[in-house]
């Protein structure tokens, strides 16, 4: 069963049904080992170091309608936007293979005003970059929060 795959309310009601029958609480769990808070994001931007979006729920973007895909989208560029004050060109697309994103979802991005989006098929890029919407990733052992 390719859970993942599933539309996004299907998903998360399997998640929760999986949850409650394992007797765990992923949403507490998750926010205990989050990586990064808002309040490191922001020093890390304030910083210098700039970060990319990456949808807000981590769906598909291939097996929700473009409405949706692309809601999912603005909605991650604008919160990182609003909470480092500085725009983002920058996206990795949740799980990343060729078949987890579509023209459709590149344009969407093109539309967006991003300039890069990261891909996790394995890979080297060769200079200049020609295909700077699909970029490959040296290493699949790198985590897919990661965007370069
Ligand atoms: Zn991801």
């Amino acid at each position: 069963m390719k859970v993942k795959r599933f539309e996004n309310t299907e998903r998360e009601s399997y998640l929760d049904t999986l949850a409650k029958a394992c007797k765990v609480n992923p949403g507490l769990e998750y926010k205990d080992r989050a990586i990064l808070s808002w309040d490191e994001i922001e020093e890390m931007s304030g910083a210098g170091i700039s970060f990319g979006a990456h949808t807000k729920s981590h769906p598909v973007l291939s097996a929700v309608s473009l409405p949706e895909a692309k809601a999912e989208i603005i909605e991650s560029k604008r919160t990182i936007e609003n909470k480092t004050q500085k725009g983002v060109t920058t996206f990795a697309y949740p799980y990343g293979k060729s078949e987890d994103f579509s023209a459709d979802v590149v344009n969407i991005l093109l539309n967006e005003g991003f300039k890069y989006a990261c891909t996790t098929n394995a890979g080297a890029e060769e200079f200049p970059i020609n295909t700077p919407m699909t970029l490959k990733r040296k290493s699949n052992i790198l985590s897919p929060y990661l965007l370069f």
